[in-house]
């Protein structure tokens, strides 16, 4: 019927605006290169921040010692203790507590709640110190601080917050020292805790994922939002104007999360989301990928669906009107549905957007959209990935040198949406051809955590 028709009519312009045939992925590559540069070059030269970590040494494996570590930069935050017990022993324990952020004091408290709040978990979970921890008598506890969100930082244990990002909007913490603040916090919760490094998620995956394998050389971050870090050759970064590390060598976040360009495949759909989002005009390559975002494109094409066609019915379902109420990982559950009459696309339908009877015609549909939304996502964090390959020339095959190039991915939606990190792999190939056998992309679970622990042992006070 024309309903039909109407309907596929969308389906069909929304594929075709959401083409990233390899071409285009080459575009996206070659500008995220060419932006990587301009971030290195000056401050303020690129969407790219390309920020200086000061990491400029990863984890060896000779670490030792308790060392506490705190995740905040989604909608949980971690809080975690590691034993490390050196080359031989390694992590010997490792506990972790995982805490939800109550919405109201993500957006719109300030900063002595959210930081207070942080505070009080972490005393909590100090005081459930057990035995088989061992601090030396006389020692202060010391703390890796992951944070994730854009930092302009001073030195590896201080930094300023640029913006907040994926949800989080508390106004009079931007432009603070959160070290600063996190610290106050602690001595008001009546906890003596030294943060020895301040780190973002990406800088602590390459530093798990580095203690693990010392072939990795880059990390992404693939779940609430998305970002990259990697290893910089210091002489290359012109804004750099410290000493040159012993090393040679700096790890830069690059939160790629606010890259754009003018070959991005953005709809009018994605135009929509980010201007009624909370920081609109930022993060658009972030907004086409992560977590946070894909379930909203599909709401957002059906609803259009369910206004222009009466295959929802006579009205939009009120349910779909509602921002947000589509999440990824119910997004993942439809797109992975193997039953025949789809029973996990009707399901969803029913609980979540409250449409009792679907057609499988209409749940194909949605099917359709999810793999149109997600290979979409999945192809341009590839052709990110193969930006920070290109810029440090590890996107081709040496002539006869096998060198190995491993980046570290950690993030729910790389680890649980399976169809997502196929797509991925998938695009690298097509990317790289032959040169896709030297690089591997690693699942580097949790390794933020452990990475932020490992970098508060090689910047402890006892050293
Ligand atoms: P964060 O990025 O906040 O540190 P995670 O790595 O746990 O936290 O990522 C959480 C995000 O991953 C969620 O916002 C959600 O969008 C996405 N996600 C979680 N589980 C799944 C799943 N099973 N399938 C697809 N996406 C998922
Ligand atoms: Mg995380």
């Amino acid at each position: 019927s024309g309903e039909w028709a109407k309907a596929t009519a969308i389906l069909k312009e929304f594929e075709e605006k959401c083409a990233t045939p390899a071409g285009k992925l080459r575009q996206v590559a070659d500008a995220m290169t060419v932006e990587m540069h301009a971030g290195l070059a000056s401050e303020g030269g690129s969407k790219l921040k390309m920020l200086i970590s000061y990491v400029d040494n990863l984890p060896t494996g000779d670490e030792q010692g308790l060392f506490y570590a705190l995740d905040l930069g989604g909608t949980n935050f971690r809080v975690m203790r590691v034993q490390l017990g050196g080359k031989e022993k390694r992590i010997v324990k490792h506990e972790v507590k995982e805490v939800s952020i109550p919405q109201n004091v993500m957006a719109g408290s300030s900063s002595d709640v959210l930081f207070d709040f942080i505070a009080t978990a972490l005393a909590k979970f100090v005081a459930t110190e057990g035995d088989d921890f061992h601090l030396p008598p006389g020692r202060q506890r010391e703390l890796g601080f992951t944070f994730s969100f854009p930092v302009k930082q001073m030195s590896i244990a201080s930094g300023t917050l640029i913006k907040w990002t994926k949800g989080f909007s508390i106004e009079d913490v931007v432009g603070q020292d959160v070290v600063g603040e996190l610290t106050k916090a602690m001595e008001r919760a009546g906890l003596d805790v030294r943060v020895a490094a301040l780190v973002n998620d990406t800088v602590g995956t390459l530093a798990g994922g580095r203690y693990n394998n010392p072939d990795v050389i880059a990390a992404v971050i693939l779940g609430t939002g998305t970002n990259a870090a990697y290893v910089e050759q210091a002489h290359v970064i012109p804004k750099w104007h410290g000493l040159l590390p012993k090393s040679g060598e700096m790890v830069i976040n690059m939160e790629w999360g606010n890259f754009r360009s003018s070959h991005l495949p953005v709809t009018e759909y994605d135009q929509n989301l980010d201007v009624e989002s909370l920081n609109p005009g930022e993060q658009i390559y972030e907004k086409m990928i992560s977590g946070m975002y894909l379930g909203e494109i599909l709401r957002r094409v059906l609803c259009r669906m369910a206004e222009e066609t009466s295959l929802f019915g006579d009205y939009v379902p009120p349910k779909l009107k509602i921002p947000f109420i589509l999440r990824t990982p119910d997004m993942a559950a439809m797109h992975h549905d193997k039953s025949y009459d789809l029973k996990v696309v009707g399901n969803k339908l029913k609980d979540i957007l409250e449409v009792p009877n679907s057609t499988l015609k209409m749940r194909k549909i949605v099917v359709e959209l999810c793999d149109i939304i997600t290979s979409r996502g999945a192809r341009l964090s590839a052709a990110g990935i193969v930006g920070i390959l290109k810029k440090l020339g590890r996107d081709t095959l040496k002539d006869g040198l096998k060198q190995r190039s491993v980046i570290a991915v950690d993030g729910a939606l790389f680890e649980h949406y399976t169809k997502f990190r196929n797509c991925l792999e998938g695009a690298m190939k097509e990317l790289l051809g032959d040169a896709a056998e030297s690089i591997v992309i690693e699942l580097s679970n949790d390794g933020s955590g452990v990475g932020a622990a490992l970098l508060a042992a090689s910047h402890s006070q006892y050293l």
